[in-house]
């Protein structure tokens, strides 16, 4: 991939997109990778727009009424964890009909090849591929839809998701060339910090999923303090102590996830975490990291816990977020399908 020259992005002002989808309850993975430094890039001054995409959530079976209760509890989320609605622009994906309109114009864009190698399909969609919905295999389409909507310059992502923002590029790109334009930006995928993947506490080859069977597997923003001790301390680990340097976590998945966990949790480097717990076992590492990820999340659950106290304000607020999203999202629709060809008279 990649074959296709990039437009370099200087034409664009700088404009943040991403999201997060409400298909359950979000974990520590989705907090340190993704809704942390929402709010960091928010307070850097940077136009940001956050979306709830709950048409990426239909994808797999959702019940209708958990659909509703996670959309709100991620919206509180985004909130608790200092995405003000107010600098930021926070919406729910599917009160902006342009991203679907969008999506279908870049469905015709981007290759099946392309598609074919999308590992988050393969992941998702598991041995039974052929039962899996045509929304799970458009779904990195729909994606870059949702970023390419707002000309999006920077996209800040988990691990999990580079793959996805590489293809959007690849879209962008097709899409300049093929009509002689330079009308789309190339996405930036940010990965940044110490814990861009954050690994499963029963499977340290597997990323912490929101969506994954096993409770005991992540860490909700909802648990509290008990089941966050409890769920760390049976996290599966190795007998031996932590060594004092980086080098030493190499073949050592699990160990290896609760550092950059501490790490992020606390604003340090896994070497300052090394530097402090160097030489400890678990027995000691362990009740550390469960206080330190109690004080840091406590106070996010206990404001989410007030926000969805109030659900007709949080659906206010996504309301008015969406209003702001179809302003920016509605021209670059109309000149897309204008540039591709289509009529638009009204
Ligand atoms: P699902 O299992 O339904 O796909 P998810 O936990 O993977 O849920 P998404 O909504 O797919 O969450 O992803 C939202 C954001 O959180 C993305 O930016 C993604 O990269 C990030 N993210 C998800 N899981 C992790 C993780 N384990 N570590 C770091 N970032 C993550
Ligand atoms: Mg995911």
């Amino acid at each position: 991939m990649s074959e296709q020259a990039q437009t370099p992005n200087a034409n664009f002002k700088p404009r943040i997109f991403s999201g997060i989808q409400p298909s359950g309850g979000l974990t520590l993975g989705n907090y340190l990778g993704a809704l942390k430094r929402f709010a960091q890039k928010q307070d850097e001054g940077i136009e940001t727009i956050y979306c709830l995409v709950d048409l990426h959530a239909i994808t797999v079976w959702q019940e209708p009424e958990a659909l509703r209760r996670n959309t709100r509890e991620a919206a509180a989320a985004f909130i608790a964890s200092g995405v003000d609605p107010k600098r930021s622009i926070l919406f729910n994906q599917s009160q902006v009909s342009a991203h679907a309109e969008l999506a279908w114009a870049l469905n015709c864009v981007a290759r099946l090849g392309w598609m074919n190698r999308m590992t988050q399909f393969k992941d998702k969609a598991g041995k039974n591929a052929e039962k899996a919905s045509l929304g799970l295999y458009a779904y990195p389409a729909l994606m870059a839809a949702d970023i390419l909507l707002y000309h999006a310059t920077m996209v800040p992502v988990g691990e999990d998701q580079k793959q996805h923002v590489e293809l959007t590029r690849d879209i962008a790109a097709k899409f300049n060339h093929d009509f002689k334009t330079e009308f789309f930006p190339s996405p930036e995928p940010l990965i940044e910090g110490a814990a861009t993947r954050v690994m499963s506490l029963r499977d340290g080859t597997k990323k912490m999923s929101k969506s994954d069977p096993s409770d005991a597997s992540r860490i909700n923003l909802t648990d509290d303090a008990d089941t966050i001790a409890k769920k760390i301390r049976k996290a599966v680990t190795d007998p031996e102590p932590l060594p004092s340097e980086l080098d030493g976590l190499k073949d050592r998945a699990e160990a290896r996830n609760l550092v950059n966990i501490y790490a992020a949790l606390a604003d340090m480097t896994p070497d300052q975490v090394l530097g402090e717990f160097g030489g400890e076992g678990f027995g000691k590492f362990k009740p550390a990291l469960a206080d330190l990820a109690v004080a840091k999340l406590a106070p996010i659950s206990d404001e989410m816990t007030r926000l969805m106290n109030d659900p007709a304000e949080i659906d206010r607020t996504l309301g008015d977020g969406a209003n702001r999203a179809d302003e920016i999202a509605q021209p670059i629709l109309g000149k897309t399908l204008e540039i591709m060809g289509m009529i638009r008279s009204r």
